[in-house]
């Protein structure tokens, strides 16, 4: 069983026979985020579609890129369960087409890539409020100090300094950087940015929630890394 994401964002799938044998044609069109040309053979309604042929066009793979190659399977398994069979989100091929160039050039900065694709996952998804203002207070100016699974982002002006899942100085800027940069130019991983560190986590963690926990990739990923 082998899965898509089409180009309108919707999720395809079908069933490739003999595709686990070391001879079998199209081995590579199968890698993770592989973009294939792919044709379906069955009934409209069938739950089962067969894969008659598929096409390798371009592979982000960068040969002997560890790193790289774990995010690639980590972003496959994202995308694999965000997108819907029947349900269109142009937003999410736009996406991963832009990470998978993104990490075509820049294939040492993947861990950023992730993290970038991870907040735009969480926005496609709806769960991510916008941090311009507070969510409970609606101020603007004041650091964002608190994420609540009620009220969003949360400011300094209207927050106790001290308590539990306090984040440091620089998140909204973190924020904007996020949303407003290409792919291509994902914030690279800064072990030494606090705020950087505190949000990667939060978004991570909110994401994999909602996708059901953890996911595999992610624990080879960590291992591996
Ligand atoms: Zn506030």
């Amino acid at each position: 069983m082998v899965s898509f994401l089409g180009e309108h964002g919707e999720r395809l799938a079908g069933v490739a026979r003999g595709i686990k044998k070391p001879t079998a044609k199209w081995v590579a069109a199968f890698e993770p985020l592989g973009l294939v040309r792919v044709t379906f053979f069955g009934k409209e309604q069938a739950d089962l579609k067969r894969i008659t042929r598929c096409d390798l066009l371009a592979s982000p793979l960068t040969l002997g890129h560890l790193e790289s190659s774990l995010v690639m399977a980590c972003l496959a398994d994202l995308f694999d369960r965000v997108a819907r069979e029947g349900v269109e989100d142009e937003r999410l091929y736009r996406l991963l087409s832009a990470c998978t160039r993104a990490l075509k050039t820049r294939p040492g900065q993947a861990l950023g890539i992730l993290a970038y694709a991870e907040h735009w996952l969480l926005h496609c998804l709806g769960l991510l409020p916008h941090p311009g203002a507070c969510g409970r207070c609606g101020g603007s100016d004041a650091p964002l100090v608190l994420f609540s699974e009620e009220q969003g982002w949360c400011c300094a002006a209207c927050t106790p300094a001290e308590g539990p899942g306090l984040l440091p100085p620089g998140v909204r800027e973190h924020l904007r950087r996020l949303r407003t940069a290409p792919a291509e130019e994902a914030p690279p991983l800064d072990p030494a940015d606090p705020a950087q560190q505190a949000v990667t986590a939060l978004l991570r963690q909110r994401l994999l929630a909602e996708l059901g926990g953890r996911l595999r990739s992610y624990e080879v990923l960590w291992r591996l890394v």
